[in-house]
């Protein structure tokens, strides 16, 4: 299984953040367009890059395919997320709008036309807690804003965009080709404006005529209680500065929930696993449960076997949808002492005559007993 492949391709390191994956993307489409490069191999080194990126920029194809490689990464978009923020992944900024931007759109649609800016991801960490009762996270990350000099323009302050000379606006031109069968007519992404229909005669010197601006952003998003690993939540407009006055794009901040190392969740339902002694176990205990909520207490009822679970009712996390409280259960195992000093054993020993258990005949200890004792011991 190769894992490694799309990074390659991308010349970028396997931890490469979702910021420098977008910018060598950038780079290396560039690079191998085939509009632009007519070296042999130009065109499925092209392909390739589309592909690489397709999955690396996606935090959840890029997970899959870390760990089953490119077979994994076509598993699906959101198979875990429950995208509460409306989300269905067909609205997401994927490499056709990313190549758009550099190349002004293909000569169908409108150069002229608003476009709206790309989505970005941003994966936050929760503590098992966070997750659980919600909280609120400040997410920093660097995005291509509107240039504040030029406003978006790109143009000079004082001066601006004008009609394309060469295509006159249309972003596009004819150009005929004489060919074995004939005169052929076909349309080309002008050359002057790379499709816009406007050109900028004095760029801005801040974004040097593109009208963005890199920015460290910072925003606060608020993370609903229950939350899980995977889910989305959405935040309009604090993705990528749009192009031509469109708007901004979105935020998916996808959520990452550590472990606890008391608990284990599923949905509202939380997992504890309680050790009980044999004493414990058969003549009943109240004993004090660990909870998220703080400590219960818990009678064990006399006779309670291994694997018995009992139920911590709205002691659970949230239910997202349908609103209360799942509960806890606890699932108890009995634990075998192993080191038993003399009166202990006569006292076990004095139980099983009482049980009339008289088949009870602990064996000497062999050679390899020792040895495993010894190895028990460190
Ligand atoms: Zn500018
Ligand atoms: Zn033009």
């Amino acid at each position: 299984m190769n894992n490694t492949e799309f990074y390659e391709r991308l010349g970028v390191s396997k931890d490469a953040s979702q910021d420098e994956i977008k910018k060598a993307y950038r780079k290396m489409s560039k690079k191998y367009h085939p509009d632009l490069n007519k070296e042999a191999g130009a065109e499925q080194k092209y392909k390739d890059i589309q592909e690489a990126y397709e999955t690396l920029s996606d935090s959840q194809k890029r997970a899959s395919y870390d760990q089953f490689g490119a077979a994994g990464a076509g598993g699906g978009f959101g198979s875990g997320a429950g995208g509460f923020g409306g989300f269905d992944g067909s609205g997401f900024g994927g490499f056709e709008d990313i190549f758009s931007s550099f190349f002004g759109g293909g000569a169908s649609r409108n150069p002229n036309a608003p476009r709206q800016g790309d989505d970005l991801q941003y994966r936050v960490d929760l503590s098992f807690e966070e997750a659980i009762f919600g909280t609120e996270k400040e997410v920093k990350y660097s995005r291509e804003a509107s240039c504040g000099t030029c406003s978006g323009s790109g143009a000079k302050p004082g001066t601006n965009p004008v009609t394309c000379g060469r295509c006159h606006g249309a972003g596009v031109m004819t150009v005929d080709t004489q060919t074995p069968l004939g005169m052929m007519r076909r349309q080309v992404t002008c050359d002057r404006c790379h499709g816009r229909g406007q050109e900028i005669i004095s760029p801005c010197q801040t974004c040097r005529g593109t009208g963005h601006e890199e920015q460290v952003h910072k925003v606060f998003v608020k993370v609903p209680a229950g939350v899980e690993t995977g889910q989305q939540i959405r935040l309009a407009d604090q993705g990528e500065a749009g192009f031509n006055g469109g708007p901004y794009g979105d935020l998916f901040v996808i959520i990452n929930v550590r472990p606890s190392d008391k608990f284990k969740r599923e949905g509202a339902t939380i997992y504890y696993q309680l050790d009980l002694n044999f004493v414990q176990a058969a003549l009943g205990d109240t004993i004090e449960v660990p909870t998220v909520h703080g400590a219960v207490e818990l009678i064990i009822p006399e006779g309670t076997q291994t694997g018995k679970t009992f139920r911590l009712k709205g002691k659970g996390a949230p239910r997202l949808r349908g609103g209360g409280q799942g509960d806890q259960h606890v699932t108890v195992t009995v634990v075998t002492p192993t080191k038993l000093n003399d009166g202990q054993k006569a006292a076990l020993k004095s139980f099983a005559e009482a049980s009339g258990f008289n088949q009870v005949h602990p064996k000497k200890k062999g050679f390899f007993d020792k040895v495993k004792d010894a190895f028990d011991d460190i």
